[in-house]
């Protein structure tokens, strides 16, 4: 056996570890998306596995967003006193290689059966202080239309919510899920629908996923983008101007930059705080305000999220501010309304 043959054979048995750890699967449409001449390919990287996900360091974690400790009821997350995510499913059409909840989804995993469903709703009715509802997984619209529906309608039910939120990344890589059934059935509801669409790399963009975020914009359905910021993905100004206004040309404003959370075997991935900070202040100064996500941090341990983006304002002892203005000068800043 040659040294070539050998290194395949290394490869493959590699990546069988990985696949044995943490579920793997790409869509015909984003398989079509890869350029397999390209090794630094932006799709690839993202779906494909890779044999660095079997470094893992004692600071990752299994659950690095602690959603454990915060869910009273089978499928329900509730961290913050207004809202709740509700894992509807623990399966995706595809599986990210950076995915912070890598350990509770694949093929595997169980998604919530009709008893535990009933009791998270009843969770949900029972806690006035719950405004909003975020369908998550898992992609809630790997669903059936009719399925969604169905939950979107007894969600409808409920008086104290006011708005439902569906987290997905289905548009991108499986656009042609979103069909008239599906949009008619996230059109369900009496309140206000919004989806958060996962996206981190403008090559994401192609016609058939354009049309998809068309269909649900159309149907007058906000659309916001959250994103991962990535090495090898989108760790550049370029990529992420790219990425930011693929999404604003399509009417899908930039919400979320989300700094890479700590889960197993994604160090291949990660940057530092400081490294997203300056690609954060580089945006600022040269591009569209629209284009602007916040960067977040979700505290290890399930403390929240907060953001962490670069300030611009920092108090003085003698009262006033120091500006910091977009390309790095600093300005003394006098506030009239403190006398
Ligand atoms: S779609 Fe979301 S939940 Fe599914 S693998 Fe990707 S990041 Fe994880």
């Amino acid at each position: 056996m040659g040294a070539e043959e050998r290194d395949r054979d290394g490869s493959i048995a590699a990546l069988k570890k990985v696949a044995a750890q943490f579920a793997v699967s790409v869509t015909p449409h984003l398989q079509a998306q890869i350029d397999p001449a390209d090794p630094k390919d932006p799709i690839a990287r993202q779906f494909l596995p890779d044999a660095a996900e079997l470094v893992t360091y004692e600071h990752e974690r299994t659950d690095p967003i602690g959603d454990e400790a915060h869910s009273p009821v089978a499928g329900i997350v509730h961290r913050y006193p207004d809202r709740v995510l509700l894992k509807l499913v623990n399966v995706c059409p595809v599986y990210c290689r950076f995915c912070f909840r890598r350990e509770m989804v694949g093929p595997g995993s169980k998604g919530l059966g009709a008893e535990q469903l009933d009791s998270a709703i009843d969770y949900i009715a029972s806690h006035p202080a719950i405004w909003e509802v975020i369908l998550t997984g898992g992609d809630p619209l790997i669903v059936s239309p009719r399925r969604l529906k169905e939950v979107i309608e007894r969600l409808n039910a409920i008086p104290h919510l006011g708005v439902i939120r569906i987290h997905s990344r289905v548009p991108v890589v499986d656009p042609a899920r979103v069909n008239d059934e599906m949009v008619a059935a996230l059109k369900s509801s009496d309140k206000a629908v919004w989806l958060l669409l996962h996206a981190n790399h403008a090559r994401e963009f192609v016609p058939e996923a354009v049309a998809a975020i068309r269909r649900l914009v159309d149907a007058g359905i906000p659309v916001l983008g959250q994103s991962v910021l990535l090495k090898g993905v989108n760790d550049s100004p370029a990529a992420l101007t790219d990425l930011f206004r693929a999404m604003v040309a399509n009417r899908v404003k930039p919400h979320y930059l989300h700094h890479g959370d700590l889960a197993r075997g994604t160090s291949h991935f990660r940057l530092s705080l400081e490294e997203g900070r300056q690609l954060m202040r580089r945006l600022r100064g040269h591009t569209s305000g629209l284009l602007q996500p916040t960067y977040i941090l979700d505290i290890p341990g399930g403390h929240g999220k907060v953001p962490v983006g670069p300030a611009y304002a920092e108090p003085c002892e003698d009262g006033s501010w120091t500006i910091t203005d977009p390309w790095g000068c600093s300005h003394r800043y006098d506030d009239p309304a403190m006398g």
